[in-house]
Protein backbone atom coordinates (compact mmCIF):
# COMPACT_ATOMS: atom_id res chain seq x y z
CA UNK A 1 0.00 0.00 0.00
CA UNK A 2 1.44 3.82 -0.69
CA UNK A 3 0.52 5.82 1.82
CA UNK A 4 -1.70 8.58 0.56
CA UNK A 5 -3.12 11.64 1.68
CA UNK A 6 -5.06 14.09 0.91
CA UNK A 7 -6.09 17.73 2.20
CA UNK A 8 -10.00 18.73 1.06
CA UNK A 9 -10.40 22.40 1.96
CA UNK A 10 -13.85 24.33 0.25
CA UNK A 11 -12.53 27.64 -1.70
CA UNK A 12 -15.07 29.10 -0.04
CA UNK A 13 -12.55 31.24 2.02
CA UNK A 14 -8.95 31.88 3.16
CA UNK A 15 -7.47 29.08 4.76
CA UNK A 16 -6.31 30.25 8.29
CA UNK A 17 -4.36 28.59 11.10
CA UNK A 18 -6.40 25.62 11.85
CA UNK A 19 -7.14 24.72 8.11
CA UNK A 20 -3.45 24.53 7.94
CA UNK A 21 -2.34 22.77 10.79
CA UNK A 22 -4.81 19.85 8.94
CA UNK A 23 -3.27 20.26 5.69
CA UNK A 24 0.41 19.54 7.74
CA UNK A 25 -0.50 16.79 9.37
CA UNK A 26 -1.86 15.02 6.16
CA UNK A 27 1.49 15.84 4.80
CA UNK A 28 3.90 15.10 7.25
CA UNK A 29 2.22 11.71 7.53
CA UNK A 30 2.48 11.09 3.56
CA UNK A 31 6.14 12.39 3.84
CA UNK A 32 7.11 10.19 6.87
CA UNK A 33 5.94 7.05 5.25
CA UNK A 34 7.51 8.22 0.97
CA UNK A 35 3.84 8.49 0.25
CA UNK A 36 1.77 10.80 -1.78
CA UNK A 37 0.01 14.26 -0.46
CA UNK A 38 -3.19 15.23 -2.61
CA UNK A 39 -4.76 18.59 -2.69
CA UNK A 40 -8.22 18.16 -3.49
CA UNK A 41 -10.17 21.18 -3.88
CA UNK A 42 -13.75 20.50 -3.03
CA UNK A 43 -15.99 22.87 -5.08
CA UNK A 44 -19.23 21.14 -5.21
CA UNK A 45 -20.61 24.13 -4.60
CA UNK A 46 -20.02 26.04 -7.45
CA UNK A 47 -21.74 29.21 -6.31
CA UNK A 48 -20.04 29.79 -3.38
CA UNK A 49 -16.46 28.59 -4.24
CA UNK A 50 -13.93 31.38 -6.12
CA UNK A 51 -10.74 30.64 -8.29
CA UNK A 52 -9.32 33.39 -6.70
CA UNK A 53 -9.71 31.11 -3.07
CA UNK A 54 -8.01 27.74 -5.15
CA UNK A 55 -4.91 30.55 -5.92
CA UNK A 56 -4.32 31.44 -2.41
CA UNK A 57 -4.71 27.75 -1.22
CA UNK A 58 -2.22 26.73 -3.45
CA UNK A 59 0.24 30.09 -2.31
CA UNK A 60 -0.24 29.20 1.15
CA UNK A 61 0.69 25.45 0.83
CA UNK A 62 3.34 26.80 -1.12
CA UNK A 63 4.57 29.42 1.24
CA UNK A 64 4.42 26.86 4.08
CA UNK A 65 6.65 24.29 2.11
CA UNK A 66 3.96 21.22 1.82
CA UNK A 67 4.74 20.53 -1.72
CA UNK A 68 1.81 18.38 -3.40
CA UNK A 69 1.71 15.32 -5.28
CA UNK A 70 -1.18 15.97 -7.25
CA UNK A 71 -4.26 18.55 -7.27
CA UNK A 72 -8.11 17.53 -8.28
CA UNK A 73 -10.97 19.45 -8.31
CA UNK A 74 -14.54 17.74 -7.54
CA UNK A 75 -15.91 20.51 -10.19
CA UNK A 76 -14.24 18.23 -12.72
CA UNK A 77 -15.39 14.71 -11.57
CA UNK A 78 -19.20 15.64 -12.04
CA UNK A 79 -19.71 12.33 -14.26
CA UNK A 80 -17.56 10.10 -11.93
CA UNK A 81 -19.90 10.49 -9.40
CA UNK A 82 -23.26 10.46 -10.86
CA UNK A 83 -22.29 6.81 -12.19
CA UNK A 84 -21.55 6.43 -8.78
CA UNK A 85 -24.75 7.59 -7.56
CA UNK A 86 -26.39 5.48 -10.31
CA UNK A 87 -24.77 2.08 -9.24
CA UNK A 88 -26.11 2.98 -5.52
CA UNK A 89 -29.92 3.42 -6.77
CA UNK A 90 -29.75 0.49 -8.49
CA UNK A 91 -28.86 -1.14 -5.25
CA UNK A 92 -31.10 0.66 -3.19
CA UNK A 93 -28.39 2.50 -0.93
CA UNK A 94 -29.65 5.79 -2.07
CA UNK A 95 -33.35 6.58 -2.10
CA UNK A 96 -35.72 9.22 -3.47
CA UNK A 97 -37.52 11.87 -0.61
CA UNK A 98 -40.00 14.43 -1.25
CA UNK A 99 -40.21 15.91 2.07
CA UNK A 100 -40.13 19.88 2.48
CA UNK A 101 -37.68 21.68 5.10
CA UNK A 102 -40.86 22.45 6.98
CA UNK A 103 -42.01 18.97 6.93
CA UNK A 104 -38.96 17.54 8.47
CA UNK A 105 -38.82 20.58 10.63
CA UNK A 106 -41.95 19.36 12.23
CA UNK A 107 -41.63 15.67 12.07
CA UNK A 108 -37.93 16.84 13.95
CA UNK A 109 -39.77 18.91 16.76
CA UNK A 110 -42.46 16.30 17.65
CA UNK A 111 -39.83 13.61 17.46
CA UNK A 112 -37.61 15.84 20.17
CA UNK A 113 -41.36 16.76 22.21
CA UNK A 114 -41.61 12.74 22.90
CA UNK A 115 -38.37 12.64 24.50
CA UNK A 116 -37.24 10.67 21.19
CA UNK A 117 -34.30 10.89 19.15
CA UNK A 118 -34.72 13.50 15.97
CA UNK A 119 -34.03 10.64 13.42
CA UNK A 120 -35.16 10.54 10.05
CA UNK A 121 -38.10 8.28 9.73
CA UNK A 122 -37.85 6.29 6.20
CA UNK A 123 -40.84 6.00 4.24
CA UNK A 124 -42.44 2.40 3.96
CA UNK A 125 -41.97 1.08 0.42
CA UNK A 126 -44.76 1.24 -1.42
CA UNK A 127 -45.41 4.93 0.36
CA UNK A 128 -46.96 7.47 -2.47
CA UNK A 129 -45.17 9.57 -4.83
CA UNK A 130 -46.09 12.62 -4.53
CA UNK A 131 -46.31 14.06 -8.29
CA UNK A 132 -44.29 17.19 -9.85
CA UNK A 133 -42.09 17.46 -7.14
CA UNK A 134 -38.17 16.57 -7.31
CA UNK A 135 -36.68 14.28 -5.31
CA UNK A 136 -33.38 14.88 -2.84
CA UNK A 137 -31.79 11.66 -2.40
CA UNK A 138 -30.88 9.78 0.78
CA UNK A 139 -28.22 7.33 1.69
CA UNK A 140 -29.51 4.71 2.93
CA UNK A 141 -27.70 3.41 6.36
CA UNK A 142 -27.80 -0.30 6.64
CA UNK A 143 -29.46 -0.69 10.50
CA UNK A 144 -28.16 -4.40 10.83
CA UNK A 145 -24.41 -3.97 11.79
CA UNK A 146 -22.53 -1.28 14.32
CA UNK A 147 -20.17 0.69 12.29
CA UNK A 148 -16.66 0.65 14.18
CA UNK A 149 -13.20 2.01 13.33
CA UNK A 150 -10.17 2.39 15.42
CA UNK A 151 -9.63 5.92 14.92
CA UNK A 152 -5.80 6.73 15.13
CA UNK A 153 -6.35 9.62 17.38
CA UNK A 154 -9.40 9.03 19.19
CA UNK A 155 -9.34 5.27 19.59
CA UNK A 156 -11.89 2.93 19.02
CA UNK A 157 -14.96 4.57 17.79
CA UNK A 158 -19.00 2.46 17.65
CA UNK A 159 -21.89 3.76 16.35
CA UNK A 160 -25.64 2.54 16.11
CA UNK A 161 -26.08 3.39 12.69
CA UNK A 162 -29.98 2.98 14.10
CA UNK A 163 -29.51 6.07 15.71
CA UNK A 164 -28.08 8.23 12.82
CA UNK A 165 -30.73 9.81 10.36
CA UNK A 166 -30.08 8.26 6.45
CA UNK A 167 -27.75 11.11 5.48
CA UNK A 168 -28.91 13.07 2.43
CA UNK A 169 -26.60 13.07 -0.56
CA UNK A 170 -27.84 14.73 -3.44
CA UNK A 171 -30.37 17.89 -3.36
CA UNK A 172 -33.28 18.30 -5.61
CA UNK A 173 -31.57 20.60 -7.89
CA UNK A 174 -29.02 17.48 -8.60
CA UNK A 175 -26.48 19.45 -6.48
CA UNK A 176 -23.86 17.22 -4.68
CA UNK A 177 -23.58 17.16 -0.53
CA UNK A 178 -19.95 16.84 0.77
CA UNK A 179 -20.61 13.10 1.87
CA UNK A 180 -20.75 11.16 -1.36
CA UNK A 181 -18.30 12.28 -3.25
CA UNK A 182 -15.88 12.61 -0.84
CA UNK A 183 -15.99 8.92 -0.79
CA UNK A 184 -16.05 8.42 -4.25
CA UNK A 185 -12.89 10.24 -4.29
CA UNK A 186 -10.82 8.69 -1.98
CA UNK A 187 -11.75 5.46 -3.18
CA UNK A 188 -10.77 6.88 -7.17
CA UNK A 189 -7.58 8.34 -5.18
CA UNK A 190 -6.20 5.70 -3.70
CA UNK A 191 -6.39 7.75 0.02
CA UNK A 192 -5.30 5.74 2.36
CA UNK A 193 -5.65 7.96 5.60
CA UNK A 194 -7.82 10.60 5.95
CA UNK A 195 -6.93 12.96 8.76
CA UNK A 196 -9.51 15.79 9.48
CA UNK A 197 -11.04 17.46 12.32
CA UNK A 198 -13.21 15.63 14.92
CA UNK A 199 -16.24 17.97 13.35
CA UNK A 200 -15.83 15.27 11.30
CA UNK A 201 -16.58 12.11 13.31
CA UNK A 202 -20.16 11.40 13.17
CA UNK A 203 -19.62 12.26 9.02
CA UNK A 204 -17.12 9.25 9.13
CA UNK A 205 -19.66 6.81 10.69
CA UNK A 206 -21.87 7.82 7.52
CA UNK A 207 -19.25 7.33 5.03
CA UNK A 208 -17.57 4.07 6.00
CA UNK A 209 -20.92 2.26 5.27
CA UNK A 210 -20.48 4.33 1.98
CA UNK A 211 -17.29 3.09 1.29
CA UNK A 212 -18.48 -0.45 1.84
CA UNK A 213 -21.60 -0.11 -0.14
CA UNK A 214 -19.06 0.79 -3.21
CA UNK A 215 -17.17 -2.03 -2.88
CA UNK A 216 -14.23 -0.74 -1.05
CA UNK A 217 -12.55 -0.99 2.19
CA UNK A 218 -12.17 2.12 4.34
CA UNK A 219 -8.99 4.40 4.69
CA UNK A 220 -8.00 4.61 8.06
CA UNK A 221 -8.98 7.70 10.20
CA UNK A 222 -7.29 10.04 12.34
CA UNK A 223 -9.90 12.75 13.55
CA UNK A 224 -7.96 15.29 15.46
CA UNK A 225 -8.99 17.74 17.85
CA UNK A 226 -9.94 20.76 17.20
CA UNK A 227 -7.57 23.87 17.76
CA UNK A 228 -8.67 27.05 19.47
CA UNK A 229 -7.28 30.50 20.57
CA UNK A 230 -5.83 31.70 24.05
CA UNK A 231 -9.24 33.14 25.17
CA UNK A 232 -12.58 32.09 24.19
CA UNK A 233 -12.49 35.88 22.37
CA UNK A 234 -9.71 35.41 20.17
CA UNK A 235 -11.16 32.03 18.21
CA UNK A 236 -13.16 34.77 15.93
CA UNK A 237 -9.42 35.58 15.26
CA UNK A 238 -8.13 32.28 14.61
CA UNK A 239 -11.15 31.66 12.13
CA UNK A 240 -9.76 34.57 10.27
CA UNK A 241 -6.10 34.26 10.72
CA UNK A 242 -4.85 33.99 7.31
CA UNK A 243 -1.20 32.83 6.33
CA UNK A 244 -0.87 36.79 4.59
CA UNK A 245 -1.93 38.50 8.23
CA UNK A 246 1.43 36.08 9.86
CA UNK A 247 3.44 36.94 6.81
CA UNK A 248 3.03 40.49 7.33
CA UNK A 249 3.95 40.11 10.88
CA UNK A 250 7.41 38.84 9.59
CA UNK A 251 6.53 35.49 10.69
CA UNK A 252 8.60 32.39 9.32
CA UNK A 253 6.77 29.79 7.51
CA UNK A 254 8.95 27.25 9.27
CA UNK A 255 7.82 28.94 12.83
CA UNK A 256 4.02 27.56 11.98
CA UNK A 257 4.73 24.45 11.14
CA UNK A 258 7.10 23.75 13.94
CA UNK A 259 4.28 25.16 16.26
CA UNK A 260 1.34 23.48 14.27
CA UNK A 261 3.25 19.86 13.91
CA UNK A 262 3.17 19.31 17.52
CA UNK A 263 0.70 21.73 19.37
CA UNK A 264 -1.99 18.87 21.12
CA UNK A 265 0.23 16.40 21.33
CA UNK A 266 2.53 15.15 23.76
CA UNK A 267 5.73 16.41 21.74
CA UNK A 268 7.34 19.30 23.16
CA UNK A 269 7.17 22.40 20.31
CA UNK A 270 10.69 22.34 19.35
CA UNK A 271 12.77 25.37 17.27
CA UNK A 272 13.94 23.49 14.13
CA UNK A 273 14.58 25.16 11.25
CA UNK A 274 13.49 22.25 9.01
CA UNK A 275 10.44 19.66 8.84
CA UNK A 276 12.80 16.85 8.84
CA UNK A 277 11.93 16.15 12.31
CA UNK A 278 8.62 16.61 12.36
CA UNK A 279 8.43 14.26 9.85
CA UNK A 280 10.12 11.41 11.40
CA UNK A 281 7.93 12.21 14.58
CA UNK A 282 4.84 12.41 13.46
CA UNK A 283 2.53 10.15 15.91
CA UNK A 284 -1.26 10.06 15.41
CA UNK A 285 -0.93 8.36 18.83
CA UNK A 286 0.40 10.90 20.45
CA UNK A 287 -2.05 13.52 19.47
CA UNK A 288 -4.32 14.61 22.52
CA UNK A 289 -8.21 14.55 22.80
CA UNK A 290 -8.50 18.25 24.41
CA UNK A 291 -8.27 21.21 21.63
CA UNK A 292 -4.97 22.20 21.12
CA UNK A 293 -4.59 26.03 22.04
CA UNK A 294 -3.44 28.09 19.33
CA UNK A 295 -1.11 31.40 20.76
CA UNK A 296 -0.18 33.89 18.11
CA UNK A 297 2.52 35.33 21.26
CA UNK A 298 3.89 31.66 21.55
CA UNK A 299 4.45 31.71 18.13
CA UNK A 300 6.45 34.52 17.84
CA UNK A 301 8.78 33.49 20.21
CA UNK A 302 9.14 30.30 18.89
CA UNK A 303 9.97 32.57 15.27
CA UNK A 304 12.61 34.41 17.50
CA UNK A 305 14.00 31.21 18.57
CA UNK A 306 13.98 29.78 15.17
CA UNK A 307 15.50 32.67 13.47
CA UNK A 308 18.55 32.85 16.34
CA UNK A 309 20.03 29.82 14.68
CA UNK A 310 18.66 30.02 11.29
CA UNK A 311 21.61 29.85 8.47
CA UNK A 312 22.59 32.84 6.87
CA UNK A 313 22.08 30.73 3.51
CA UNK A 314 18.08 30.20 4.22
CA UNK A 315 17.36 34.07 4.59
CA UNK A 316 20.68 35.38 2.19
CA UNK A 317 17.95 35.86 -0.59
CA UNK A 318 15.91 38.61 1.91
CA UNK A 319 18.75 40.03 3.17
CA UNK A 320 20.86 43.16 2.38
CA UNK A 321 23.77 42.34 0.52
CA UNK A 322 25.89 44.42 3.45
CA UNK A 323 24.80 41.46 5.85
CA UNK A 324 27.63 39.00 5.27
CA UNK A 325 27.53 35.74 6.89
CA UNK A 326 29.28 36.75 10.03
CA UNK A 327 27.01 39.96 10.19
CA UNK A 328 24.28 37.68 10.36
CA UNK A 329 25.65 35.35 12.66
CA UNK A 330 26.48 38.37 14.88
CA UNK A 331 22.97 40.07 14.72
CA UNK A 332 20.62 37.14 14.93
CA UNK A 333 20.11 36.82 18.59
CA UNK A 334 19.25 40.28 18.59
CA UNK A 335 16.54 40.07 15.55
CA UNK A 336 12.39 39.42 15.91
CA UNK A 337 11.97 39.32 11.88
CA UNK A 338 14.56 38.73 9.09
CA UNK A 339 13.49 41.99 7.85
CA UNK A 340 14.95 43.55 10.60
CA UNK A 341 18.16 42.66 9.76
CA UNK A 342 17.95 45.68 7.39
CA UNK A 343 18.32 48.06 9.81
CA UNK A 344 21.62 46.56 11.00
CA UNK A 345 23.28 47.71 7.26
CA UNK A 346 23.65 51.35 8.95
CA UNK A 347 25.35 50.01 12.06
CA UNK A 348 27.78 48.24 9.99
CA UNK A 349 28.78 50.48 7.11
CA UNK A 350 26.67 53.88 7.98
CA UNK A 351 25.61 56.69 7.66
CA UNK A 352 25.65 56.79 11.26
CA UNK A 353 24.21 59.43 13.05
CA UNK A 354 26.38 59.79 16.65
CA UNK A 355 23.48 59.60 19.53
CA UNK A 356 24.63 62.28 22.22
CA UNK A 357 27.04 61.29 24.76
CA UNK A 358 26.05 60.39 28.28
CA UNK A 359 26.99 63.05 31.44
CA UNK A 360 30.50 61.95 32.11
CA UNK A 361 30.94 59.69 29.46
CA UNK A 362 33.86 62.14 28.17
CA UNK A 363 36.84 60.84 29.55
CA UNK A 364 35.93 57.01 28.36
CA UNK A 365 35.26 58.41 24.71
CA UNK A 366 38.08 60.74 24.37
CA UNK A 367 40.58 57.56 25.47
CA UNK A 368 39.24 55.62 23.15
CA UNK A 369 39.24 57.66 20.43
CA UNK A 370 43.01 57.94 20.89
CA UNK A 371 43.91 54.43 21.07
CA UNK A 372 41.36 52.93 18.23
CA UNK A 373 44.15 53.85 15.81
CA UNK A 374 46.67 51.98 16.93
CA UNK A 375 44.36 48.77 17.23
CA UNK A 376 44.83 45.83 15.41
CA UNK A 377 41.63 44.96 14.25
CA UNK A 378 42.34 41.53 12.50
CA UNK A 379 42.79 40.27 16.40
CA UNK A 380 39.65 41.22 19.08
CA UNK A 381 39.53 44.75 18.40
CA UNK A 382 36.87 44.84 21.34
CA UNK A 383 39.35 43.84 23.77
CA UNK A 384 41.90 45.87 22.64
CA UNK A 385 39.65 48.61 23.09
CA UNK A 386 38.32 48.30 25.89
CA UNK A 387 41.18 46.63 28.22
CA UNK A 388 43.46 50.34 26.95
CA UNK A 389 40.14 52.38 28.02
CA UNK A 390 40.21 51.13 31.18
CA UNK A 391 44.08 51.60 31.82
CA UNK A 392 43.73 54.95 30.72
CA UNK A 393 40.67 56.02 32.56
CA UNK A 394 40.21 53.34 35.44
CA UNK A 395 36.58 53.09 34.34
CA UNK A 396 34.98 49.59 34.26
CA UNK A 397 31.40 47.58 33.85
CA UNK A 398 28.63 49.53 32.32
CA UNK A 399 30.54 52.97 33.23
CA UNK A 400 32.89 51.08 30.42
CA UNK A 401 30.86 49.36 28.25
CA UNK A 402 27.38 51.73 27.43
CA UNK A 403 29.61 54.43 26.46
CA UNK A 404 31.37 53.07 23.77
CA UNK A 405 28.82 50.77 22.56
CA UNK A 406 26.66 53.72 22.23
CA UNK A 407 29.01 55.90 20.24
CA UNK A 408 29.91 52.85 17.91
CA UNK A 409 26.37 51.37 17.37
CA UNK A 410 23.83 54.33 17.80
CA UNK A 411 22.25 51.56 20.19
CA UNK A 412 21.97 50.85 23.79
CA UNK A 413 21.09 47.18 23.38
CA UNK A 414 22.54 44.39 20.66
CA UNK A 415 24.81 41.66 20.10
CA UNK A 416 27.85 41.06 21.10
CA UNK A 417 30.91 43.87 20.96
CA UNK A 418 33.20 41.46 20.74
CA UNK A 419 31.34 39.81 17.51
CA UNK A 420 30.26 43.00 16.27
CA UNK A 421 33.07 45.36 16.39
CA UNK A 422 35.46 43.34 13.66
CA UNK A 423 32.34 43.49 11.52
CA UNK A 424 32.69 47.49 11.38
CA UNK A 425 35.67 49.00 9.45
CA UNK A 426 38.24 50.49 11.26
CA UNK A 427 38.46 53.57 9.78
CA UNK A 428 34.57 53.77 10.41
CA UNK A 429 34.72 52.93 14.09
CA UNK A 430 37.34 55.36 14.41
CA UNK A 431 35.84 58.49 12.94
CA UNK A 432 32.70 57.30 15.57
CA UNK A 433 34.88 57.55 18.16
CA UNK A 434 36.31 60.90 17.70
CA UNK A 435 32.73 62.43 16.76
CA UNK A 436 31.46 60.73 19.94
N1 LIG B 1 -14.19 19.83 2.23
C1 LIG B 1 -14.31 19.17 3.50
C2 LIG B 1 -14.06 20.18 4.61
O1 LIG B 1 -13.40 21.16 4.37
C3 LIG B 1 -13.32 18.04 3.55
C4 LIG B 1 -13.40 17.18 4.74
C5 LIG B 1 -12.56 15.94 4.57
O2 LIG B 1 -11.35 16.03 4.81
O3 LIG B 1 -13.08 14.91 4.18
O4 LIG B 1 -14.56 20.04 5.69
Amino acid sequence: MIVTTRFAPSPTGILHVGNVRTALHNWLWARKHGGRFLLRIDDTDLERSKEEYVEGIRADLAWLGLDIDGEERQSARFALYEAEFEKLKAAGRVYACYETPEELDIRRKVLLSRGLPPVYERKSEGAPVPEGIAPHWRFRLDHDAPIEWADMVRGPQHFEPKTMSDPVVRRADGSWLYLLPSVIDDIAMGISHVVRGEDHVSNTAAQIQMFEALGAAPPAFAHEALLVGTEGKLSKRLGSLGMANLRDAGIEPIALVALLARLGTSDPVEPVTSPEPLVESIDFARFGRAPARFDEAELALLGQKILHHTDHGAVADRLPAAITAARWNAIRPNLMTVAEAAGWVPVFDGPFAPPPAGDGDGPVLAAAAAAAPGIDWEADPWHSLTAAVKEATGAKGRALFLPLRRALTGRDHGPDMAELLPLIAKDEAVVRLSAA
